[in-house]
C-alpha cells in the first residue's frame, strides 16, 4: 500500500511539474488583459514586430531590459549595440538564466529562439553574427521589453 502512494505521488508530481512548466503561467485571456495587442502577439503567439517600428531599436539610454510578460531582468544597456537591423540587439544576456533557447524551425530556416524562462515569453532571436567578445546578437522585439533607465 506505501508503495502505491508513493507511486501516485510521483506520477502527480510529475504531471503538475510538466502543466507548470513556468514559475508565472497564465492564459491567453489573462495575458490579454495586462499586455497591449502588439505585446500579446509578440511574446504569447511569436509573433515579430516591423523592424524600425519598436520602441527601443534607437534607444541609447543607459539602463535595464525587463521581461514585459513578467518582469525578469533580461538585457543591459552595456551590451547593447547598433546592429543597423531595426530591432534592439545585445550581445549578451543580463541574466543568462532568464534567458533561455530552442530551436525554432518556422518560416522554412532553422533558427535559434530565445525566451524567458520565468514565463515562456517569446522575445526574439538569436544569432551567430554579433560582435565581439561573445560574436551573438540577440535580437529582440521591443515589444517583449520593459526598459528602466538606471
Ligand atoms: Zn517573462
Amino acid at each position: 500500500m506505501k508503495k502505491i502512494i508513493f507511486l501516485l505521488v510521483v506520477v502527480v508530481s510529475a504531471f503538475s511539474a510538466f502543466s507548470q512548466k513556468f514559475a508565472v503561467n497564465k492564459t491567453d485571456e489573462e495575458w490579454q488583459k495586462i499586455l497591449s495587442p502588439e505585446q500579446f502577439n509578440v511574446t504569447r503567439k511569436a509573433g515579430t514586430e516591423r523592424a524600425f517600428t519598436g520602441e527601443y531599436w534607437n534607444n541609447h539610454d543607459k539602463g535595464k531590459y525587463y521581461c514585459v510578460c513578467c518582469g525578469k531582468l533580461l538585457f543591459s544597456s552595456d551590451t547593447k549595440y547598433e546592429s543597423h537591423t531595426g530591432w534592439p540587439s545585445f550581445w549578451q544576456a543580463a541574466d543568462k538564466k532568464n534567458v533561455g533557447e530552442k530551436t525554432d524551425n518556422t518560416l522554412g530556416m532553422e533558427r535559434t529562439e530565445v525566451f524567458c524562462t520565468n514565463c515562456g515569453a517569446h522575445l526574439g532571436h538569436v544569432f551567430n553574427d554579433g560582435p565581439r567578445p561573445t560574436g551573438l546578437r540577440y535580437c529582440m522585439n521591443s515589444a517583449a521589453l520593459k526598459f528602466v533607465k538606471d
